[in-house]
């Protein structure tokens, strides 16, 4: 039987905070409303007849496409945020709200700043500005909300220029939050089958010194690029984590060692779809693979934005595949323990998270 999908659909949950989230772009979890409104006071184009549902029909995906559509509707949202401090730091608190209200107690969030910021002009504010706002938001969120929110700043592939600022920036702002560095975009060209380096020369020496560093790594692969993706993301980039990494199954050799490196694949039921990545007619989606394989995986919502979905989602669409509820606790347990947070928060996380499902620390 073909994994099922069946479309998004969104509907908030209220749950006590027992979930973690390790895979989800700030940028890609905004709610639409907002941006809505801030095109609506500063005269920004809107899609269709500028309705709401225009806007959210322009955004949001039902049917699977490609990565590159997936995408697509960054290009509505982004305008209304960029350069607004007082914007970015309203959505980040909004996030928070959003994060509790899905019973989520711990996630990472991932941006590149460097997308939000206009070009550089006198008084127009900087992508330090953008974090610091972001960061602002988020704290104002934590402390009101009683989560724990860390970020994750994200390279992005094809836009190099920005890469050793944003090192920069996971360490200048490494005690207000910011735990980690990532690579994100578009890795449908390592498809190539003649291309033999999936990461070029800069990305390797931003990694090798966030390493040095002692910053915090994690990187998109293996989730529309082939198997080598995830090898070059683990021993040229020395990732700590893996973003979606489903492909990884294409290499048997490969994947036996991820199991028994305890590699920590983060995986995006529903964006997996949308994009493309895991195709509907195959038997078995990664997911479900990783879950039987007792692999070190979690279950995250990538982007609700324009999945449409936040955690409940993706658990029903996984219950529908066939996992329960020991393997999504196991992912959630999995997660904090994974996760780029100092060994005594994580603790600390962790103690709440056995308190709400009655298990014993072990
Ligand atoms: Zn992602």
């Amino acid at each position: 039987m073909p994994t099922k999908f069946h479309g998004p659909k969104r509907t908030k949950n209220v749950a006590p905070l027992s979930r973690a989230e390790l895979h989800i772009h700030f940028d890609g979890a905004v709610r639409l409303s907002t941006i809505w409104e801030l095109c609506k006071q500063k005269g920004l184009p809107l899609p269709g007849r500028g309705t709401i549902e225009d806007l959210r029909w322009a955004v949001q995906m039902s049917e699977p496409s490609d990565l590159a559509g997936f995408l697509s509707g960054f290009r509505h949202t982004a305008p209304a945020l960029t350069g607004d401090i007082v914007a970015m730091e309203r959505v980040a608190w909004e996030f928070c709200e959003d994060i509790a209200s899905n019973g989520i107690l711990y996630v990472e969030a991932r941006f590149c700043p460097h997308l939000l910021v206009n070009p550089a002009k006198e008084g127009e504010p900087t992508a330090d500005d953008i974090l610091e706002a972001t960061l602002r938001g988020f704290s104002r969120g934590e402390a009101e909300f009683g989560i724990c929110i860390r970020t994750i700043l994200c390279c992005i592939r094809g836009l190099p220029a920005a890469d050793a600022d944003i090192l920069r920036q996971c360490n200048k702002y490494r005690d207000q939050g910011v735990v980690g560095l990532d690579i994100a975009g578009d890795e449908a060209g390592c498809n190539n089958a003649a291309l033999q380096e999936m990461f070029d020369e800069n990305v390797i020496n931003i990694y090798d010194e966030a390493r040095r560093l002692n910053i915090k790594r994690t990187v998109h692969a293996g989730e529309v690029g082939p198997a080598k993706c995830v090898d070059q993301a683990l021993n040229l980039l020395h990732a700590m984590r893996i973003g979606h990494g489903y492909r990884v199954l294409e290499d048997q050799t490969l994947y036996q060692k991820c199991l028994k490196d305890r590699v920590h694949f983060e995986t995006c039921p529903t964006s997996s779809i949308l994009t493309g990545a895991q195709p509907t007619d195959i038997f078995y989606h990664a997911t479900v693979r990783f879950a039987e394989d007792g692999a070190n995986f979690s279950i995250n919502s990538d982007d609700p934005m324009v999945t449409g979905t936040w955690l409940e989602q993706e658990y029903e669409l996984v219950r529908s595949w066939g996992l329960n509820e020991t393997h999504i606790v196991r992912g959630n347990v999995n997660a904090v323990k994974s996760s780029f947070l100092p060994a005594d928060e994580k603790k600390v996380i962790l103690k709440k998270l056995y308190n709400v499902y009655h298990l014993d620390m072990d």
